[in-house]
């Protein structure tokens, strides 16, 4: 019977990682997974995840089940943390929060979520998006659409495409938005032009559902890279919003993150709440506690929430160093004259390169450079003293 089982394909993100380690080349770069290394392309452990770590050992934590819905002290932590502790939906007890298995597994559970409630309607997401978004609406059986959002052209965003797209919907849609730092583009809207987004969603009652991955990565403020959700709570909306801690505390394997729902009464919310643990009881049953627990202690404690903002600045500025020097080293080596301009628009952990499939097999056959086939790129993932390889390996593929 298992005889039948096909062979799946590989993952076309975490995939290139797998295919990286069998590589024996003494130049080869994993830019494929969005995950920081030091400039010496080693991971990263932040200095206030151990002494969080430290913390629970002292304080000898328990490692009895947590409730459905997630550590009390995380989920008020993370609510503030992606509304500002000010917010007055939080006082109005407006917020459903539930612990997540990460930021996949919030989307997954939003997702299902909207499965059970919402049977007929759709989820736009944009046009490209995380390679993961489709599988996550596939799997939940929840129909999805896209939304124009690049331009080919520009190399920027393609906004008059986003709205004329968001407007045809049908009402009452789910779009999917991610809160900054768009993955795979790097290309974030205006705050002018988040306001014009949150107009037609209003217009249309849909419903926003984002998707913050990269809180305090994109600016290196946390508050700032929050404002766009803000925005559209200030204005009274009902919406989604899932969360990860997995690069701005540097938590991948911990596996967590939260699913918010802003509700129109503290009643919905906590209607919302009991749902949202009635489908993660038969899926999960509840969620790991260590994750959770670093995320409480460090914004919980200011002297080391202040280092982490610290910390997270300067693993956010790293990245942009990188950005300028892979920018003046491909302006420089180039001679076709192409603007690389459009490298330093970018925001976030990526660079989306233009560079196509055949162009992207390029860097990776002849230069061992792993990257996903869409021509994203992790900065992330790349040193100052690779910079000038990986110019050469990006122009080689470009005019080849
Ligand atoms: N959404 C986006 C847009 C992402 O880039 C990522 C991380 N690659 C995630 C969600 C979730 O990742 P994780 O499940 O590790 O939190």
């Amino acid at each position: 019977r298992f005889e039948g089982v096909t062979m799946a394909p590989p993952d076309p993100i975490l995939g290139v990682s797998e295919a990286f380690k069998a590589d024996t080349n003494s130049m080869k770069l994993n830019l494929g997974v969005g995950a920081y290394r030091t400039e010496e392309l080693q991971p990263y452990v932040l200095n206030v995840v151990k002494k969080a770590e430290n913390l629970m050992l002292e304080r000898g934590d328990n490692k009895e089940y947590l409730p459905i819905e997630g550590l009390a002290a995380f989920n008020r932590a993370t609510a503030e943390l992606l509304l500002g502790a000010d917010n007055p939906v939080i006082k109005q007890e407006r917020v459903a929060t539930v612990q997540g298995l990460s930021g996949t597994g919030s989307l997954r559970l939003a997702a299902a979520f909207i499965q059970r409630y919402f049977p007929d309607a759709k989820v736009l997401i944009s046009s490209p998006t995380w390679g993961n978004h489709k599988n996550i609406f596939n799997d939940a059986r929840v129909p999805w659409s896209e939304y124009r959002y690049y331009d080919p052209k520009t190399v920027g965003l393609d906004f008059d495409g986003m709205i004329s797209d968001i407007k045809a919907a049908p009402n009452g849609s789910f779009v999917l938005l991610h809160g900054c730092a768009h993955n795979p583009t790097g290309i974030d809207p205006t705050s002018e032009q988040w306001e014009i987004i949150a107009d037609v969603i209003q217009e249309k009652n849909h419903i926003p559902f984002f998707d913050v991955a990269y809180q305090g990565f994109a600016s290196g403020s946390l508050d700032e890279d929050a404002s766009s959700v803000r925005l559209f709570v200030s204005r009274g909306m009902e919406l989604f919003v899932a969360q990860s801690y997995s690069k701005n505390l540097g938590l991948y394997a911990e596996r967590i993150g939260a699913v918010n729902v802003i509700c129109s009464s503290s009643d919905a919310a906590a209607r919302v709440k009991s749902q949202l643990k009635r489908l993660a009881r038969p899926m999960y049953s509840n969620p790991p506690v260590h994750g959770a627990r670093i995320v409480a202690n460090v914004v919980g404690d200011p002297a080391l929430f202040s280092e982490w903002k610290s910390e997270m600045e300067f693993m956010a500025g790293r990245i942009k160093s990188v950005r300028k020097r892979l920018f003046e080293n491909l302006s420089q080596k180039d001679k076709s004259g192409k603007d690389w301009s459009f490298i330093l628009k970018q925001i976030g952990m990526f660079s989306f390169t233009g560079l196509n499939k055949a162009q992207s097999d390029n860097m990776t056959n002849k230069w061992h450079v792993y990257m996903t086939k869409d021509g994203r790129i992790s900065l992330a993932g790349l040193s100052l003293s690779k910079c000038e390889y990986l110019a050469d390996a990006i122009i080689d593929s470009y005019h080849n």
